[in-house]
């Protein structure tokens, strides 16, 4: 069999459901911020797995802990006790402030996981009619794929040909206090949202926003969920994005950079009696909270803090933002970003962001275009200076050029 490139993408397409329009770039290997394909040929990599790998590629400690847990204990169900699980709860509730935790896999999980807790909650303890609970979101979210969470999506894409979805969602504009305010009503027991929209294009909120968005959960009893699973354990520059807004959550989502991409581990964190309603046999999961997940999230929260990676993002992600602001280039519509969660908002007429990412894939760069107009820049978090330097000379080279 050879295993040229071309064989690789065709037998994916012929196979595969077509649900993905991957780069044109077939990796096989990975070692920090550095990826290589199949001929080769080495790439920044600028979407790390959508913050999954923040930890950098094949991280040694956290494969260290992976092997030498694969080799012990890998499942035993929760129908039994392990060994990890309880270190693994007391490390995260350490470093996240959190006095509750219910582990899962996916993302995706963990927001269904905790819907389905703060409807409890809204029944058990605010006194929600049963059958009656509120959950707000807000406009272009992302929360995952599952039908639950697709059912509150406002992309035509992503809910699509996919109904009949459950009730129980009110969709608001996403950084306005005022829309917040006004959908809530007895029944509301949730606010679900992300600190600052990833798949939307890292849209940041008004400063401000989240300090009202607090005290309005709070004076009505409402629960503020934030959606952490990409903003969080570094991604921005602080080990939360909360913590930029000096607020904290009533139940935080974490997944992605849990496990630094070595294994789907998720968690839904809470910091008062939301997790305390659920009940023996009401909710579960037959990975979730495994040996093997747990032994990895361990490594991966570790070498975040031992290694100074959540200090490394704010400086990185400066000197990165800093740098695309230099560029001048009328491709360019606007450039943000909070931490190495930065984004390059291109003119229409500039031409697809899709093209640019391609252009950028022959000088070494992978970077990953969302909603046809904005390039997603968001290395792991363990990028050097000299790396930044080096990326920013190719997004020159690239942004100054017209791909309409
Ligand atoms: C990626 C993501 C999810 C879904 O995670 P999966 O592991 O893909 O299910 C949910 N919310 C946010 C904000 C995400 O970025």
């Amino acid at each position: 069999m050879s295993s040229s490139v071309i064989d690789f993408i065709a037998t994916e397409a012929r196979f595969g459901a077509h649900n993905y329009e991957p780069i044109g770039v077939v990796l096989s290997r990975g070692e920090g911020v550095w990826v290589w394909d199949t001929e080769g040929n080495r790439y920044l990599d600028c979407l790390s797995a959508y913050s999954a790998v923040s930890q950098g590629h094949c991280h040694p400690k956290i494969l260290a802990a992976m092997v030498e847990q694969a080799h012990r204990l890998t499942l035993t169900s929760r129908a039994f006790h392990n060994d990890q699980l309880a270190l693994f709860y007391e490390e995260i509730a350490a470093l996240t402030g959190s006095h509750k935790v219910l582990p899962m896999n996916s993302g995706a999980e963990a927001v269904e996981s905790a819907i389905k807790s703060v409807r409890k909650w809204g029944y058990e303890v605010k006194g929600v009619p049963d059958g009656q609970a509120e959950i707000i979101v807000c406009a272009n979210n992302f929360h995952g794929r599952t039908l639950g969470v697709v059912g509150f999506s406002t992309d035509p894409e992503t809910r699509g040909h996919f109904g009949p979805f459950a009730p129980g969602f009110k969709v608001i504009p996403f950084g306005d206090a005022a829309a917040l305010a006004e959908a809530i009503t007895p029944n509301t027991v949730a606010f679900l949202v992300e600190p600052i929209q990833g798949e939307a294009g890292v849209v940041i909120p008004p400063a401000g926003y989240f300090t009202e968005v607090r005290e309005l959960c709070t004076a009505n009893n409402v629960m503020l969920v934030l959606d952490e699973i990409q903003t969080g354990l570094g991604r921005t520059g602080k080990l939360l994005a909360e913590q930029h807004e000096g607020i904290e959550a009533d139940v935080t989502l974490l997944g992605k950079a849990l496990s630094g991409g070595f294994y789907p581990v998720s968690a839904v964190l809470s910091n008062n009696d939301v997790l305390g309603t659920l009940r023996p046999g009401q909710h579960g999961s037959t990975f979730g909270g495994n040996p093997l997940a747990c032994a990895v999230a361990r490594a991966a929260m570790r070498v975040l803090v031992e290694e100074g990676m959540i200090e490394n993002a704010a400086r990185q992600g400066a000197r990165f933002l800093e740098g695309l602001k230099d560029i001048r280039a009328n491709t360019i519509r606007e450039v943000r970003g909070r931490g190495l969660m930065l984004a390059v908002e291109l003119h229409p007429e500039a031409g697809l962001a899709r093209r640019y990412c391609e252009a950028l894939q022959g000088k070494g760069i992978l970077a990953k275009d969302t909603h046809e107009h904005t390039i997603r820049i968001a290395p792991p978090l363990v990028i050097t200076s000299d790396q930044v330097d080096w990326a920013l000379e190719r997004f020159a080279a690239i942004l100054t050029q017209d791909f309409s």
